[in-house]
């Protein structure tokens, strides 16, 4: 099967930008990601090997991991963005971001095609409807005559001459955006160096966050804080054995739980000693608080272990039950902690009903 469909990977290879090579011995390109770490005989991060023009098919996703796994080394150009949940290689002396569509290492997806597959995308009959308005329109003034005063501009935009033959590139020396919300899309009009003009459509992008991503978003930059105090612990080989890490997300859950059963207890007990002035209920309340304060740190830790494992576990296609998923089962979890919380209040109104 060939590595590249669409042609990019020997444009890239031309590129000196790119620390993308061609190989003749071996008729292969390869990714250097830093001085001593090279990927050999990589898919293009592009089209991933296949014909993109079918854009329908079902890619298979990466299940290697490898992409994961060289964006959590800080010595290696990729990065993981979060709120696109996108890997990108990031050419810093370059000034230049690159997104990652396929992985270099097994061709498998990144989500990002299908992502983009599914973003609203304009109605035919719209575009059509505005392009007839454009008809014979040659200049730029002639576009703002018809359509007034553009929602964005910018431009100019040069590159270097190299980029632009290498990859049949024009400079622009301005393009308009116009939003039509009615339609919800949106239009971009090039004015390219020779005066001709270009123009495309694209849906009008909902930039928000919702409310549940917001969540996952923060949890995120707490895992990613915390993980630059730990480079090692959740480093597996790819040989670890499941087991091993089985046990170790044991581990991570009993402290998890023994942590916020310690603080919930403490709470409803501190509760129940302030209702009936109690001062046994205080100082047992006041003994697991400190527990669970003191807990409270590893079980972060552990919390931030045990989604690694999970993780881990998953891509080498050996997912964790989900009654034993930190993930999964958090709301069976807090219905526990509540349950537990509204258990010890009952039984110490009971106890001092007298
Ligand atoms: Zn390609
Ligand atoms: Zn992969």
């Amino acid at each position: 099967m060939s590595k590249c469909q669409c042609g990019l990977l020997e444009k890239q290879a031309a590129d000196p930008r790119i620390p993308i090579a061609y190989n003749a011995e071996s008729d292969s390109y390869s990714l250097e990601l830093s001085k001593d770490f090279t990927v050999p005989d990589i898919y293009c991060l592009h089209c991933g090997g296949h014909d993109l023009r079918n854009r329908h098919h079902d890619y298979p996703l990466c299940r290697c991991g490898k992409l994961d796994q060289w964006a959590k080394n800080p010595a290696l150009p990729v990065r993981f963005y979060f709120k696109q949940n996108t890997y990108h290689l990031f050419l810093k002396e370059h000034n230049r971001v690159m997104a990652i569509y396929f992985c270099p290492a097994c061709g498998g997806g990144t989500g990002l095609l299908k992502k983009i597959d599914q973003m609203p995308r304009p109605e035919e009959k719209d575009m059509k409807d505005i392009m007839q308005r454009l008809r014979g329109l040659t200049t730029i003034e002639q576009v703002i005559q018809i359509l007034g005063e553009p929602d964005k501009r910018h431009g100019p935009m040069t590159s270097p001459q190299q980029e632009k033959q290498i990859y049949g590139i024009k400079d622009t020396k301005q393009s308009l955006i116009y939003k039509f919300p009615a339609k919800s899309l949106m239009l971009y009009v090039c004015q390219y160096e020779d005066d001709t003009l270009g123009f495309s459509f694209s849906g009008i992008i909902e930039k928000k966050l919702s409310f549940l991503k917001k969540i996952k978003y923060y949890r995120y930059r707490i895992k990613k804080y915390l993980q630059r105090f730990n480079i090692i612990l959740w480093q597996y080989a790819p040989d670890t054995p499941a087991e091993k890490l089985l046990c170790h997300h044991k581990i991570s859950r009993k402290i998890i739980y023994a942590a916020s059963f310690c603080m919930i207890s403490s709470m409803s007990l501190l509760a129940s000693a302030f209702i009936f002035d109690s001062e046994i209920e205080g100082m047992i309340a006041a003994l697991l608080g400190i527990i669970g304060v003191l807990l409270f740190i590893p079980a972060l830790f552990c919390w931030v272990w045990a989604s690694e494992i999970e993780k881990t576990l998953k891509q080498r296609q050996h997912p964790l039950p989900a009654r034993l998923s930190l993930e999964k089962s958090i709301p069976f979890w807090a219905l526990q902690m509540m349950l537990w919380f509204a258990g010890l209040v009952i039984l110490a109104s009971i106890l001092h009903k007298d």
